[in-house]
């Protein structure tokens, strides 16, 4: 199956690369679900829910508490790699993203499209105003001390209980500039990907010659429509990812294998320094 998936990328040049939450489970960042930064067995929550209740932003927040502390140490695996080195070859037309964990770009990637946006940024829903993440979770440790010791007791398994937890209870900063909501900066199950972002994507897929979706089942329409309108125009598609894919009809190529696994290749034949 690598030898046929070598071949894909070496008959191709100009590749547009999606990728999912399976090229990020090698890093110990658990498949989420909603790409909103919440475990996989949480309730989505959506972008309505969070407005509205004070509850749901209590909630939301004591969980990222905890959840942030897995996300913000995750380190690229070799998949995030292999894809980096793919670009430093100038194969990579674009590579688009609906992991929110910023590792493409820590592998060394550059060219890179977030598309459910970054978890590691915080914006504020009133002025706009966008603020590193790492600050949030200082303040919400300083005001929610017992909380931070629930994380504590989380931390070696990677997982946690909290639905015994009074959520009430939790005191969630607020902008600093204008006393506003302040949101994770990435798409909530049941929001939209903004435009502008979208419209990027589109006119890079419209340059390349083919597609290359890595860790995706694309159960998400934000990124299948990138498939239909890849298939649409007659170009190839090949996909890596262990399960089924919402795509599966449309590939030309499907390689059932880890991620990273699949393009180690792409590491093995990166040219050595002199
Ligand atoms: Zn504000």
């Amino acid at each position: 199956m690598t030898t046929e998936l070598r071949e894909f990328i070496d008959r191709h040049e100009r590749l547009f690369v999606l990728t999912g939450a399976g090229c990020s489970t090698g890093s110990g960042i658990p498949d989420y679900r909603d790409a909103d930064g919440e475990w996989k067995r949480a309730q989505p929550v959506t972008l309505q829910d969070f407005v509205t209740s004070e509850h749901t932003r209590k909630r939301y927040w004591a969980r990222g508490l905890v959840g942030w502390q897995r996300l913000c140490v995750a380190q690229p695996n070799a998949a995030h790699r292999s894809l980096a080195a793919l670009e430093h070859r100038g194969r990579v037309e674009q590579l688009v993203t609906q992991n929110v964990d910023g590792l493409h770009q820590a592998a060394g990637s550059r060219n890179v499209i977030d598309l459910h946006g970054r978890a590691d940024v915080v914006r504020c829903l009133q002025c706009e105003r966008r603020s590193p993440r790492g600050e949030m979770q200082a303040e919400m440790i300083r005001r929610n001390p017992r909380f931070a010791e629930l994380d504590a007791l989380a931390a070696p398994d990677g997982d946690a209980d909290l639905d015994g937890v009074d959520f009430a209870a939790f005191d969630v900063p607020a902008c600093d500039t204008c006393g506003g909501q302040l949101k994770p900066d990435v798409v909530f199950f049941g929001e939209s990907v903004p435009r502008d972002r979208v419209q990027l994507a589109f006119s890079a897929l419209e340059s390349a010659d083919a597609m290359l979706i890595v860790g995706s089942s694309l159960m998400v329409l934000s990124g299948y429509r990138f498939a239909r309108a890849m298939a649409e125009a007659g170009k190839p598609i090949a996909a890596v990812n262990l399960g089924k894919t919402r795509a599966d009809d449309l590939l030309s190529l499907k390689v059932t294998q880890h991620c990273a696994d699949a393009l180690s290749f792409l590491l093995a034949s990166e040219p050595t320094a002199s």
